[in-house]
């Protein structure tokens, strides 16, 4: 179990999970490369969530927008004028907080309140004697909140020298826009009406004014978003419906209820009339953070971008001849934060009957990175090392392999282990010699640890089986 969130993070880039960016550079803050565990295990995260919110789904579609999109689409989402945070300064050590979270430690939630108020929160603290302090120098000496837009800007087509308010364009701030702007042509195109949904993954910019979480808050991120499309009267029933969906699907990949709750949400982000964040409590965080946002968003997004664009972004009936704009149910979670809490969760450190200790990721094994990794042995007995290579060629075929023959034997389970590989598959003498068990090899449980002789030819099956 990892107890801080450097723990975290020092594990996930010695074990191939998890990199700075552009270390040799001295970093990127707020920034994170994917190695090749951790690209693998988002993937399957991926995967898995598209399987079961569109695969799954009669009326869920799936698309993938460009990351860079008209600029006017921020202006009319609000995100131009409103997408920003409290930013307060430490004029000691010149580290920048946001206003909001530093309330949290003197138990106040200040969470979308406007700076003014938040102002007032912080005089209102110091007439009662209490002073916020800077939480890395311990300094008094702070700026006012003042507004920090979160939008990324770039430019094209353009001097790169000059990024005039003409040619911006904005990094995306979440990917549910690209949503919007596709909604008629998914109608027109596609079999599906209201109310049906439009799914998406994909990249998300923020310019965060703290990184300090490692990937749970990063400036570059993945965003696993699906909009639905419905009559205002249904929008009650299918925000219950994906409230209870979406935190269903956390329990059946291995998250267990009691690490996991709602947050209901007073204040409200401009789009909102209704918001619930799904939360899961962070071994490494020491607490319930949030994973997952579920908003009603009404039809604002779709009548703005109609206000802006002048496109008609309604809907009308055929059966009932009612022409109305849809109303949008939203569920929204950040692809790595979610990778971190499965990480978070599973990872375990056991006490052995030996009496020594494993570090084991016991993650789901539909998200497992390498599902199961073969070894000849002995490293230096070519008749072992040439059988082990048969079967790792045949497994490769259905299944992410690794072939290790590096160390000796237990130093091989416990690095597949600690990256959660559910099944290792060793070729020994038996394989080669034994008139009984010719041509069979033992198989690992990682989870029991324990070992059955398979033929190889029943293999393919037995772990078909045995991965959920
Ligand atoms: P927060 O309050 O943590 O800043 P938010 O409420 O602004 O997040 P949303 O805009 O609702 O977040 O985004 C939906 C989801 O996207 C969040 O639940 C989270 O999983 C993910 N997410 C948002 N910002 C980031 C980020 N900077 N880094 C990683 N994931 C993020």
């Amino acid at each position: 179990m990892f107890t801080s969130i450097d723990k975290i993070a020092s594990w996930a880039k010695d074990k191939g999970f998890i990199y700075p960016s552009s270390e040799i550079y001295g970093k990127l803050a707020g920034v994170y490369d994917y190695g090749y565990y951790g690209t693998l295990l988002k993937e399957n995260i991926k995967n898995a969530w598209v399987k079961d919110m569109v695969q799954a789904r009669k009326d869920i579609v799936l698309i993938d927008s460009a990351i860079f999109m008209h600029p006017t689409t921020w202006k009319a989402s609000g995100h131009v004028d409103n997408f920003d945070d409290p930013q307060i300064d430490c004029k000691h050590c010149k580290a920048r907080h946001r206003a909001d979270i530093l309330l949290e430690d003197y138990g106040i939630n200040a969470d979308k309140l406007p700076i003014d108020e938040i102002n007032k929160i912080i005089a209102d603290l110091k007439e009662k004697g209490t002073t916020i302090k800077c939480p890395i120098c311990g300094s008094t000496e702070l700026t006012p909140a003042k507004k920090f837009s979160l939008m990324v800007k770039s430019n094209l087509g353009a001097p790169t020298d000059v990024l005039s308010e003409d040619n911006v364009v904005y990094l995306r701030a979440e990917t549910c826009q690209g949503i919007y702007l596709n909604y008629k042509n998914v109608l027109n195109s596609t079999r599906v009406a209201p109310p049906f949904g439009i799914a998406q993954v994909g990249k998300a910019f923020r310019n965060e004014i703290i990184a300090r979480q490692f990937v749970f808050r990063t400036r570059e991120f993945e965003q696993m978003e699906m909009q639905y499309f419905c009559h205002p009267d249904l929008v009650k029933e299918k925000y219950e419906e994906f409230k209870e969906y979406r935190m269903n699907w956390y329990k059946k990949y291995g998250i267990p209820s009691e690490s996991l709750r709602y947050y209901k949400h007073l204040k409200l982000a401009h789009y909102a009339s209704e918001a619930y964040d799904i939360e899961y409590k962070f071994n490494s965080l020491g607490d319930f953070k949030e994973i997952e946002g579920l908003h009603a968003r009404g039809n604002w997004d779709l009548s703005q971008h109609t206000k802006f664009s002048g496109a008609k972004l309604d809907y009308l009936d055929p059966k009932t001849n009612e022409r109305y704009t849809p109303n949008v149910v939203e569920t929204s979670c950040g692809l790595n934060r979610v990778l971190l809490a499965f990480i978070d969760n599973a990872h375990k450190t056991e006490n052995l009957e030996d009496g020594s200790t494993r570090d084991v990721l016991k993650i789901d094994t539909r998200l497992a990175p390498i599902k199961v990794a073969v070894f000849p042995l002995l490293k230096n007995k070519p008749d072992l090392v040439n059988k082990a290579t048969q079967v790792y060629d045949i497994l490769k075929e259905d299944f992410m392999t690794e072939f290790d023959d590096n160390g000796n034997i237990g130093k091989r389970y416990r690095r597949q282990d600690e990256i959660g590989t559910p099944f290792c598959v060793t070729v020994d003498f038996e394989t080669l010699e034994n008139e009984e068990l010719k041509n069979t090899v033992t198989v690992r449980n990682r989870d029991t640890m324990k070992q059955e002789r398979i033929s190889i030819d029943a293999l393919d099956k037995y772990l078909k089986d045995n991965l959920k």
